[in-house]
Parts: C-alpha cells; structure tokens; sequence
C-alpha cells in the first residue's frame, strides 16, 4: 500500500484526508492518505522517510521548511521559496508548489483582469504574487506591518503598509491574512477595505469552510466573490496528479475529490 499525509502545526481541521482518499477509493487504488501532527518543522524530512511515505502536502507552519529539506524542488515553488507537495522520486524527495496554479485555476471565473490587491504578506501572498505575475496580473502587497515585505521588495513587487498605502483601482482584492480564521477581525480598516470594494471588480479569501469578516463585507456589495474552496480544490487536484506520477488525467481526478467536499 503506497502512504500518504499532510503535516501541519495544528493539523486536525485538515480536509486533505478526505479529498485524496476520495480520489484512491474511486480509482480503486491500494493507497492511504493520514495527518501528521508536526510541531518541529525540522523533522519534516526524517518523519516522511521513517513512515515510509510516497508522498505528502505540508501546511502551515511549514512549507519554508519543507522548501529547505527537498533534494530538488521545481517549478515555481523555487522562486516561492515554499513547498506544499512532496513526492518520492528514486528515493529522492522533489518539492512542489501547487498552491500557486491552484489559486490561478480558481480566479479563472472572474475573467481577464489587469492587476489585483493581495492583504496579508505571509506564504500563502507569496505564492499567489508570483502565480499572478507569471499569469501577466500585476501583483501589489499590503500588509499590516513592515516586517515581511522584504521578500516583495526583492522579488520588485511594490508592497505597502497601511500607513503608506493610497487606494487606487484593483480589478481584484484578495485576502490572504488570517484574519478571521479564528477571530472575528477584518484584515484592514473598514473604511480603506469599502474604498478598495468600490473600485473593483470582484473579491476572494483563501479562507474556506467559513464566512470570514472580510467576505461578509464584500457578500453586502454586488461583487462577485468567492471563498477558498475552489482553491483547496485545484491544488489537491494538481497534487494528487503529482502522487499518482502523472497516470490520471486531472479530470478524472476532479470529480471525486470534489465530492469529498460534501462529505463531513
Ligand atoms: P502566514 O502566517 O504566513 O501569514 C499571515 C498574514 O496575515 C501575515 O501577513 C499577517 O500580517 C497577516 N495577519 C494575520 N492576522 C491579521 C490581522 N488580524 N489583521 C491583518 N493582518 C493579519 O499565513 P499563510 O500565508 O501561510 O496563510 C494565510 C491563510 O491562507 C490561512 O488562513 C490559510 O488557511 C489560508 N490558505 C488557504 C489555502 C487554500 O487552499 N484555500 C492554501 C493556503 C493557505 P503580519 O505580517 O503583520 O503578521
């Protein structure tokens, strides 16, 4: 039986169980997918190869660790500097980032767009500025404090603090903090968040499973708007075709895992 798991800090809300094993049932394949409860992202390597896994998703806090323990990582996850899918390969462990295509296939049903607003400067705006870069969608961070915006900065991705920043158009606000995931809290100022909802064209939070303060704000408008779901979607499709080395098309991969989500 091939194994598979996710590691996080914590870990135990994680949907990704559901969806790939949703996907291993369908396809009648003798494979597993657990959770590992990490709290030392150091060990991450030494973990996956004592249990003898194929491959595993790793989230937050723990996808620059995993960056940092690959013995080869390609594609975008290179200048992202962050991992979110593991796969053995002759023994050796090759990092991806499905995260970034995942996010780019979930923004698809807002149509063409010219540039977008990302809130927040962890791993998850890093992954998304670059997709949106690569996607020729001009990138701009605000974040609530300085400390992060180096990266931006070295990547030349204009990034701002509130106190620095003047609202101008953005054809999409994205909301990557994780304001609201367990607070009741909008991730920037009300009155800036209605200016910058009033001269765009639509809204996303990658939080999903909840309606957070920001999508409550932007659900009062006539915008059209979406959660995370989508985007745990697509990137659990792109992973498990990366477990599955390739062999199904994502299309037959889709649908089961889609299913998962009205599972419980
Ligand atoms: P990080 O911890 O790396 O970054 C969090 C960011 O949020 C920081 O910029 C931080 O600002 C900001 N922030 C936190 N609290 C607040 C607040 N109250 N007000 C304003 N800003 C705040 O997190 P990640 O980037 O790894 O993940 C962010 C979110 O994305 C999580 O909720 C995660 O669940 C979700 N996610 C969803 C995915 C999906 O498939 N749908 C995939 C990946 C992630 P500061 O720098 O000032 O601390």
């Amino acid at each position: 039986m091939k194994l598979f798991s996710i590691f996080g800090d914590p870990v135990s809300h994680s949907r990704s169980p559901l969806m790939h094993n949703s996907v291993f049932k369908c396809l009648d394949l003798n494979a597993c997918y657990t959770r590992t409860h990490l709290t030392e992202g150091s060990q991450l390597r030494d973990v996956f190869f004592a249990k003898a896994l194929s491959g595993a998703n790793v989230t937050v806090p723990h996808k620059e660790a995993a960056y940092a323990q690959c013995d080869e990582v390609r594609g975008i996850a290179k200048t992202i500097q962050a991992v979110n899918t593991l796969v053995l390969e002759n023994g050796k462990l090759i990092g991806y980032n499905t995260d970034a295509e995942g996010f780019m296939r979930a923004i698809e049903s807002f149509g063409a767009l010219r540039n977008a607003l990302i809130l927040g400067a962890g791993g998850t705006a890093r992954a998304l500025s670059i997709a949106l870069r690569q996607g020729s969608i001009t990138p701009t961070i605000l974040n609530r404090s300085q400390g992060r915006l180096e990266y931006f900065k070295n990547e030349g991705i204009e990034s701002y603090i509130w106190d620095n920043f003047t609202p101008t158009p953005y054809d999409l606000i994205i909301n990557t903090t994780s304001a609201g995931l367990s607070d009741d809290e909008l991730p920037l100022e009300k009155s800036l968040l209605m200016t910058l909802l009033s001269q765009t064209k639509g809204a996303i939070d990658v939080i999903y499973g909840k309606e957070t303060p920001f999508l409550r704000e932007v659900k009062a408008t006539a915008l059209p708007y979406k959660d995370g779901s989508d985007m745990l979607l697509a990137q659990g499709v792109l992973a498990n075709h990366l477990f599955l080395n390739g062999a199904y098309p994502l299309s037959v991969i889709e649908p089961p895992m889609k299913a998962s989500f009205s599972l419980s």
